[in-house]
């Protein structure tokens, strides 16, 4: 079959839902597809590293690169910005590579906007409650952020409707599955095969 360009597949889900574990599994088995890397204005934490979980920019890069179209999408999210850099997620859908843009609804809602072939993929918790626990169990951070991250979570929640599709992460493994049937699916849409019915219709 020919080469047709990648598909722009958006995970978000609120922290907590284990998105982070799922998206990393998922790219370790599926070669033909990539992470954005994104900017933020927010700080590191242990174990990260520039250009690898983020690009840690400063606020000014980071408004000097919107200014100049720079991002496909960006938000604010907990008094931090983020943003995806357009110009290497564009390379890599042209070279036929997926690409995994991991962020939150309000960047999501931008993409649907901008790119209308692109998947919206919804990781959910199991429930509430599990999801609770889950944020809480972290300890990593002090109760006014768990408070707020919680109350981000259900805004976040409220919006899963937007989405073309829900992964509920009960196990790991199985949401992982879920996801590569999605993006194999996906990927078998006759709009995805123009190239290819040219070919066998000619
Ligand atoms: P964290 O600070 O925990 O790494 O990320 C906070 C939230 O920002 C997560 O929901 C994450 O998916 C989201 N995020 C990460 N990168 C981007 C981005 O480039 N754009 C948007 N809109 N959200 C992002």
């Amino acid at each position: 079959m020919m080469n047709n360009k990648g598909i722009l597949i958006v995970l978000s889900g609120p922290a907590g839902t284990g998105k982070g574990t799922v998206c990393k599994e998922f790219l370790k088995r599926n070669a033909d597809t990539s992470f954005s890397i994104s900017a933020t204005t927010r700080s590191p934490r242990p174990g990260e590293e520039d250009g690898r979980e983020y690009f840690f920019i400063s606020k000014d890069q980071f408004f000097k690169m919107k200014d100049d179209e720079g991002f496909l999408e960006y938000a604010e999210f907990c008094g931090n910005y983020y943003g995806t850099p357009v110009a290497a997620v564009m390379k890599k859908l042209d070279a036929g590579q997926n690409v995994i843009l991991e962020i939150e609804v309000k960047g999501a809602m931008q993409i649907k906007e901008k790119v209308p072939e692109a998947v919206l993929v919804f990781i959910a918790p199991p429930s509430k409650e599990i999801l609770r626990k889950r944020i809480e169990g972290r300890g990593t951070e002090p109760q006014d952020i768990i408070d707020r991250r919680m109350e981000i979570a259900e805004n976040e929640l409220a919006l899963i409707h937007n989405y073309d599709y829900i992964i509920v992460n009960d196990q790991v493994e199985e949401a992982v599955k879920r996801f590569e049937i999605i993006k194999n699916a996906e990927k078998l849409k006759t709009i995805r095969n123009n190239e290819f019915i040219l070919e066998v219709c000619k």
